[in-house]
């Protein structure tokens, strides 16, 4: 049988018990005769701790030692599973991000995988041992300093060590039962989804839903790697990531569901640039800023521009981390472009209903906006892909907005079915 890869999320890895219990199943799969690879996240909030470490001896501490801090966190988590797993009878080898050939970009903080070049994985493999990677960490092509690849990144090292090792499947085990229709925590009649197109988790995961790093569905579908997302408490059967002819050739919806799901996002903010001359090119140089400081912006709007001033106001999102960043680069536009101030507001958040049956559905978006209503939720923003619609509200709003579209899509079910096994929620 083929090469299993299966990834262990902190909560699952949290303490020594956990461990014990992971180390059972680990060996499970390789008695039934495949190998298996792991992939490791830090036990609990280790990273967390790491960073809050950090921050008490320097405001601004650098990549480069950050990096090196975090990544001691998943090889706590591999040398400790390998362990436990050798008092089951099984070899197993612990390696490091740089030890299983994860050769990154320099980028710290969030660095790209380039190539993945698992040599020694594969000799471990063949002299019959499981072999456990650390997470979310690789080494610099260039530099050859350790690198992280971002929060949430040890699905990404999972992911491509799978494709490079042409795994049957990667498994991402974690504190809930599979992807569910919206995040159980706030919609507690939720229902688990058996499977979703990558194209429609790549959009659940850019908008908030934090089950799935977005990087490994874009490397998941790229190199058709299914993913099975399940938990590492219970024996329940998960939710597959997988290609759209899959999705709906196992006849699990004979027809395609119109919404799948619904997601949210509570780490953005909002900027407005106010009183902008409506002149052509002042939108261009806003934005060459905001690239030139290396933000992302997500939404923009941009309204006509009052016919007795000719003023206009353009508004975007951004990641809240980036706020300050940003805001100090507009500054600095102030008089060149002249406008008359700029607005912050982090108290936003985003609400998404995501979906492969809405290209063929009209008014999907009329039904969401309607439910908003009914709810008194305010629109802010607006925004919509091929699969997608999302809004922007008050950030208060947010568990309303997600309840009454999750509602208004009838997504829920009878029984209370999400179980959250572990993890704080951090
Ligand atoms: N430990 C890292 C984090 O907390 C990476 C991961 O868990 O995927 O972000
Ligand atoms: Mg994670």
């Amino acid at each position: 049988m083929g090469i299993v890869v299966q990834k262990y999320g902190g909560s699952s890895v949290a303490d020594a018990t956990s461990i014990k219990r992971v180390a059972q199943r680990i060996v499970a799969t390789k008695k039934a005769g495949h190998d298996v690879v792991v992939v490791v996240s830090a036990m609990g909030d280790t990273t967390d701790e790491l960073i809050d470490l950090a921050s008490q001896v320097a405001p601004l501490p650098p990549g480069r030692e950050l990096d090196m801090l975090l990544t001691a966190g998943e090889r706590i988590s591999m040398a400790v599973l390998a362990m436990s797993i050798g008092t089951l009878g099984q070899e197993a080898r612990s390696f490091t991000g740089s030890q299983a050939g994860v050769i990154t970009d320099s980028e710290h903080g969030r660095a790209k995988i380039i190539d993945v070049t698992p040599g020694r994985i594969e000799a471990a493999l063949a002299e019959g041992a499981i072999a456990i990677v650390a997470g979310f960490q690789g080494v610099s092509q260039t530099t050859k300093d350790i690198t992280t690849l971002g929060r949430g990144g040890s699905d990404t090292t999972a992911v491509a060590l799978a494709a490079a090792l042409d795994a049957d499947v990667c498994e991402i085990y974690t504190d809930v039962d599979g992807i569910f229709t919206a995040d159980p925590r706030i919609v507690p009649n939720a229902r688990q989804i058996p499977r979703i197109s990558y194209e429609e988790m790549l959009e659940m995961a850019a908008n908030g839903a934090k089950i799935l790093h977005l990087r490994c569905v874009e490397y998941a579908r790229r190199n058709d790697m299914p993913i099975h997302v399940r938990s590492s408490f219970s024996d329940k059967t998960g939710t597959w990531v997988v290609k759209t002819e899959d999705v709906i050739q196992e006849g699990h919806s004979m027809e395609q569901a119109i919404i799948s799901g619904v997601a949210h996002d509570r780490s953005e903010a909002k900027i407005t640039v106010v009183g902008v001359p409506d002149k052509v090119g002042e939108a261009a140089t806003i934005l060459q800023a905001l690239a030139d400081a290396q933000i992302n912006i997500d939404m923009i709007v941009q309204n006509v521009s009052a016919a007795t001033t000719s003023l206009t106001d353009i508004s975007f999102t951004l990641p809240r981390a980036d706020g300050q960043t940003a805001m100090t680069a507009l500054a600095r536009l102030k008089d060149q472009v002249g406008f008359e101030q700029l607005q912050y507001d982090d108290s936003v958040g985003k609400v998404s209903i995501v979906g492969a049956g809405m290209r063929s559905s009209p008014g999907i978006t009329a039904r969401f906006f309607r439910a908003l209503a009914d709810a008194g939720v305010n629109i802010e923003m607006i925004s919509t892909s091929e699969i997608r619609i999302s809004v922007v509200v008050t950030e208060n709003q947010i568990d309303a907005a997600v309840n009454a579209a999750h509602a208004a899509f009838d997504l829920g079910t009878d029984e209370v079915e999400a179980v959250v096994y572990g993890g704080t929620g951090r």
